[in-house]
């Protein structure tokens, strides 16, 4: 770091858990870019001043993760389109003291299942486990690849109704399903999505759904990366489906940060190496 070092970090409360400023860091060694990100905690009453804090210190970007995606939409000068429609941000670009809000979550994750799993999303039959915060930047960014449906199906069925309701406009592919349903539309999906909690450390043993309700050759995927196989992706796996875990969006919702900020394409595989070595206690 010297006199010419461009600040970045992310916001969130609890924060020391995260993965972002070791990765983001590597990034910048990879690129040669003279930047430096580290982790704030900021709990929701500081939100305000945070965000003027940003300004005034002229950070170039920063990421927001929870519990402020939604809250920190106030104080920003502009929202992206995709953020606007999902709802939250998780990621603010500082054009010199105008704040841009975008959010790469959902276009993060389709990058990765892209890249990772399924290269073409046109016309696939999408299942989607779960009506979180998570589950709406995915279902925006799916919708827009031209799938034949996504259907959403949540334990809590209004979330799940609601979630299709706002994101699914007539005559398009989003609608919301019954729990119950689910068997006979797993048994006809190209590619099952868990979005929900279910499956993470500790509870390791846990799947969302039986994994011998998957059409083989399916793809079954998981946002979930700790750990990085979960149950379900192992039981998917024995029924001859191609599976996919969290951590490449992890990675790739960075990735479209860094692009956002320095205008450079990410060093996608070294960031990848840096949060795996991170995991092994490397
Ligand atoms: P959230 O907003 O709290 O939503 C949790 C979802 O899980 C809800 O749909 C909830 O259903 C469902 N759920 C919880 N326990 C359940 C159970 N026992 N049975 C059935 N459904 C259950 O959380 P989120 O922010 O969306 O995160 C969801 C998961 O995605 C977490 O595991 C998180 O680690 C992961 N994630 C990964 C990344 C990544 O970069 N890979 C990014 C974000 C999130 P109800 O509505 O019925 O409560």
């Amino acid at each position: 770091m010297d006199n010419q070092t461009v600040v970045y970090g992310v916001i969130g409360d609890p924060i020391r858990h995260t993965k972002s400023p070791i990765m983001l860091n590597r990034a910048f060694r990879e690129t040669g870019v003279n930047g430096a990100y580290a982790a704030f905690h900021v709990t929701p009453d500081r939100l305000e001043a945070a965000i003027g804090g940003i300004r005034a210190l002229g950070f170039r970007g920063l990421n927001v993760t929870i519990p402020h995606k939604v809250a920190v939409m106030t104080w920003l000068d502009e929202i992206d389109e995709g953020a606007r429609a999902i709802g939250a941000v998780n990621t603010i670009v500082n054009e010199n003291g105008r704040l841009i809000g975008y959010n790469t979550d959902g276009i993060g994750y389709v990058r990765s299942l892209k890249e990772e799993a399924e290269p073409e999303l046109a016309g696939r039959r999408i299942v989607v486990l779960g009506a979180g915060g998570a589950a709406r930047g995915i279902v925006w960014a799916l919708a827009r690849e031209l799938p034949a449906s996504v259907k959403i199906a949540n334990r809590t069925w209004d979330k799940a109704r609601d979630l299709a309701a706002s994101l699914g406009g007539d005559g398009g592919p989003v609608s919301a399903i019954r729990w119950e349903d689910l068997r006979d539309a797993c048994g006809e999906a190209d590619v099952v999505v868990n979005t929900t909690s279910v499956g993470m450390s500790p509870n390791v043993d846990d799947t969302p759904i039986d994994p011998a309700w998957l059409k083989p050759g399916a793809v079954a995927s998981d946002l979930i990366y700790n750990p990085l196989v979960t149950a379900f992706l192992r039981g998917a796996r024995e029924r001859d489906c191609r599976i996919h875990g969290g951590l490449g969006m992890f990675v790739y919702q960075g990735a479209y940060a860094f692009e956002y900020w320095t205008g450079l394409p990410a060093p996608v595989a070294a960031m990848r190496d840096e949060v795996l070595a991170s995991f092994s206690g490397k």
